[in-house]
């Protein structure tokens, strides 16, 4: 007998085999580290807030159940918190499942995607495999993304979906409320705006766009960042109530664990412990931009988790992060131009931090990188 197996989609056949996020256990195997000083996946280094922790101790024991495929309890306090209705939420296994959805339901073959080149890549790796075309503008040299650009592209280019993370990631920039209101009224009627907001929650409310709904947007907001919550897989969308319909046309009905719904849901009462999270990862920004300026290297920005290094150049970074992994610290770095001369650090906790200065300036001495240009 001499089968073959069958062949995918022509879109799929071409796409090469990619991991945009090789996983520090596997890099930890590769440079022969036990562990690794783990800074490099935006990860909360304070964990889930412990009244959410809790709640998924208690419910362990009923993981033979399927969770509520509507997420009804989750979605009524998401409502109440974002001031809108149940109907308004959709739950996903994270924001990249949310944005397969959004990809899954407004992309056909052919169709036009645009966003930042090198933003977060789940998105266009849900536009690859659903044989859509990204269109990208670049960052500018601080890592800010050029917004106006962005939706004039998407205009000129008959977009389907205009993608911005925001705060972005790599970058760590943010665009404030005032300005993303102004640009807005550059956004084709016909376009779906994905507004990627995983970092969120590190904003203040009032620098974000209010709670009501936008028809022309879907919000996404993430557990996996200031909640900790990442290795539980839960997000959410907001939109307009037929957005919200269409998403569920093609939602994989249990796509959310059972126990990621009720530690999410206990998680939302846990303001305080969320805002001393934020407060702390402020702190360690400063501390991170500080440490930049003793070892002469400028910081980018960031109303995010993380910061950006520069060192330069592409290669010196890529010199550091390999120094840096010699040394058993994983971070990673902003894939393309004009930032891709950085290495990205989340804020780890204090000890981490610590850890780090001292890792790092190391670094640059085996590296002889002290400072840009040098
Ligand atoms: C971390 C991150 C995500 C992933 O969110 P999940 O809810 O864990 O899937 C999405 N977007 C951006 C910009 C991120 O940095």
């Amino acid at each position: 007998m001499n089968h073959r197996p069958p062949r995918p989609t022509p879109a799929v056949d071409a796409l090469p085999l990619t991991r945009p996020f090789v996983a520090p256990e596997e890099l930890a195997r590769l440079a022969g580290h036990t562990s690794l000083l783990r800074l490099g996946a935006n990860e909360s280094a304070f964990g889930p807030p412990p009244r959410a922790l809790e709640a998924m101790r208690d419910a362990l024991p009923r993981i033979s159940w399927y969770g509520d495929p509507e997420s009804t309890d989750l979605r009524e306090a998401l409502a109440a918190r974002h001031r809108c209705t149940p109907e308004n939420v959709v739950v996903g296994a994270g924001i990249d499942d949310l944005l397969g959805m959004a990809v899954g339901a407004y992309m056909s073959p052919g169709d036009v995607a645009v966003a930042t080149l090198g933003t977060y890549p789940t998105f266009a790796y849900h536009v690859a495999a659903r044989a859509g075309r990204m269109e990208t503008i670049a960052y500018e040299y601080d890592g800010s993304v050029a917004l106006a650009s962005l939706f004039a592209r998407a205009a000129s280019a008959r977009a389907r979906i205009v993608y911005l993370a925001n705060p972005d990631n790599p970058s760590g920039s943010f665009i404030g409320r005032a300005t993303l209101e102004r640009a807005l009224a550059a956004v084709p009627s016909d376009v779906l705006f994905v507004l990627d907001e995983a970092y969120g929650d590190f904003a203040a409310s009032t620098q974000l766009l209010p709670d009501e709904i936008d028809p022309r947007i879907v919000r996404m907001r993430t557990f996996s960042k200031a909640y900790g919550l990442a290795g539980a897989r839960i997000g959410y969308a907001l939109a307009d109530r037929t957005v919200t319909a269409t998403f569920n046309k093609i939602r994989i009905q249990y796509n959310v664990n059972r126990n990621a719904q009720i530690g999410a849901l206990a998680a939302l009462e846990e303001e305080p412990f969320v805002a001393a999270v934020v407060a702390e990862v402020a702190d360690g920004r400063e501390e991170y931009a500080a440490l930049g300026h003793r070892l002469g290297l400028p910081t980018l920005p960031s109303l995010a988790n993380f910061v950006n290094f520069d060192l330069g150049t592409r290669e010196r970074a890529e010199a550091v992060l390999a120094a840096l992994m010699r040394a058993g610290v994983f971070v990673r770095k902003p894939g393309a131009p004009p930032i891709d001369r950085c290495i990205r650090v989340t804020v780890g906790t204090g000890e981490e931090r610590a850890a780090f200065a001292t890792r790092l300036a190391e670094a640059l001495d085996d590296v002889g990188a002290k400072s840009p240009g040098s």
